[in-house]
């Protein structure tokens, strides 16, 4: 019997009866077909074909084109945990037999791939924010409506994560069932917002997860008359919504963390250092993907929630446990925090950048200077201008002319998708520029 044959033997079993091969489009929303469970060893033969030019960001493949044939990951099937007649397949696209190269997780595969070459395992964490807010006749409400009769923010409130169990219990109960290590979760400073911490793994399986925790945190709060919202920004006197993406290289023979220093201390390794000045940089064309729409860069601002610091990154450069800085080291654990990330983020392609980026460092043994350890929200531009250029793009379009230049995103996305994501980027940022806002209404309607 083939590995798919046993798959579906054992899926019957337990009752599954339809399997998802999926893939994402550019933002990272799982695109599928849905064979039932007796058809998942023609599936697994690549029998699902797809006409990827009928969807977001996948290149332009023609009505009188071939289509791309999925290839699932049979070792990575998950069973739906909330509707156990479902099972989910990560699939690789392939066109003419060759891997498909406007394929998120054809691009994180190529990296991962590259990682191992140079003899590294790429691990990563993700500390996912959102919001969970419910539609009514005054506007968006947060899951739990008491948030809002607050002065202050209820960030950490004990009180206020109690009420929210009816939306965290199950979250927490699926993610562990499918055996994610939830060891933390918390009320994130929003009104409605909430973060997970769970266990780190390989790059390749944490994107995958984060596809599937997307649904998840959707379906739950549907469940409870709700939504959850991954819009980077979505609420302007209100916090943020980052996704952390924590990142590091292990030895791929003996698992070792090359990040540490090696001497049983806190201290970083040279390597983890040179890893980090990539990264920086690369930090336009990086930001270009993992803050990857016009509302993304109204996260990078000092102030959050009334008079209250936003905790978000503000400048380009690193510090050991700075928060106002696009990468930060950690004392408590030997990692590189990109602090950019928000939860709009396409994983695949993300943890892609940062990771060649960083490579990249390697390679090129680029040095990162001293941390800078001092609040950048609080520095003058005098202060600030002795540490270097330490801006970063201020919108999306500034990031993109980064990303336009940028040698490791022409190599991580490939020619054909570089392109592509260039070109659907800018069109989502000049369709923004074109809208005239309230804003602007307000101001200039009537000033003279
Ligand atoms: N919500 C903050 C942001 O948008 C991050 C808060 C944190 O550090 O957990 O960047
Ligand atoms: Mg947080
Ligand atoms: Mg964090």
């Amino acid at each position: 019997m083939t590995q798919a044959q046993e798959l579906r033997d054992q899926l019957m079993e337990q009752g599954v009866e339809y399997v998802f091969g999926w893939y994402t489009d550019i933002h990272g929303v799982p695109k599928s077909k849905c064979v039932p469970v007796q058809s998942l060893p023609s599936m697994a033969k690549g029998s699902e074909l797809y006409t990827v030019g009928a969807l977001e960001g996948m290149g332009d493949l023609g009505p009188h084109e071939d289509e791309c044939a999925g290839l699932p990951d049979l070792d990575r099937l998950v069973v739906l945990p909330w509707d156990k007649r479902f099972a989910l397949v990560p699939t690789r696209l392939h066109l003419d037999g060759v891997p498909y190269e406007q394929d998120a997780r054809n691009a994180l595969v190529r990296q991962v791939d590259a990682a191992a070459a140079a003899g590294f395992t790429a691990n990563v964490g993700i500390e996912p924010e959102f919001y969970v807010v419910r539609e009514t006749a005054d506007g968006w409400e947060p899951l739990v409506a008491s948030d809002r009769a607050h002065a202050k923010t209820r960030g950490y409130d004990l009180e206020a994560t109690v009420l929210a169990e009816p939306f965290l219990g199950p979250m927490v109960q699926h993610m562990n069932g499918l055996g994610w290590g939830v060891y933390s979760f918390d009320h994130e400073g929003g009104d409605g917002q909430y973060e997970f911490n769970f266990d780190y793994t390989d790059a390749l399986t944490m994107a995958d997860q984060m596809v599937l925790f997307r649904l998840m945190a959707k379906h739950v709060a549907r469940e409870n008359g709700c939504i959850a919202t991954f819009m980077p920004k979505p609420f302007q006197d209100d916090f943020g919504s980052a996704a952390h993406i924590n990142i590091s290289l292990a030895d791929v023979d003996t698992g070792e963390n090359v990040f540490a220093a090696g001497d049983g201390t806190r201290a970083y390794s040279d390597l983890s250092r040179h890893f980090v000045a990539g990264v920086l940089a690369h930090a336009g064309a990086i930001n270009a993907v993992i803050c990857p729409t016009v509302n993304s860069y109204k996260r990078f601002t000092s102030k959050g929630y009334m008079d209250e610091i936003s905790w978000a990154p503000v400048h380009r450069g690193w510090g050991e446990n700075n928060r106002t800085l696009m990468c930060r080291m950690p004392v408590n654990r030997h990692c590189l925090e990109v602090r950019t990330a928000d939860s709009a983020v396409n994983y695949h392609l993300g943890i892609a950048m940062v990771l060649a980026a960083g490579l990249d460092g390697i390679k090129r043994q680029l040095d990162a200077g001293e941390p800078l350890n001092r609040d950048t929200y609080k520095l003058s531009e005098e202060e600030l201008a002795q540490y270097g250029d330490l801006a970063l793009p201020a919108t999306l379009d500034e990031a993109l002319d980064e990303f336009e230049t940028d040698d490791v995103a022409k190599d991580v996305f490939g020619p054909a998708f570089h392109a592509t994501y260039l070109a659907y980027k800018r069109q989502e940022a000049h369709e923004y520029r074109s809208v005239v806002t309230d804003w602007e209404t307000r101001t200039y309607l009537q000033r003279i």
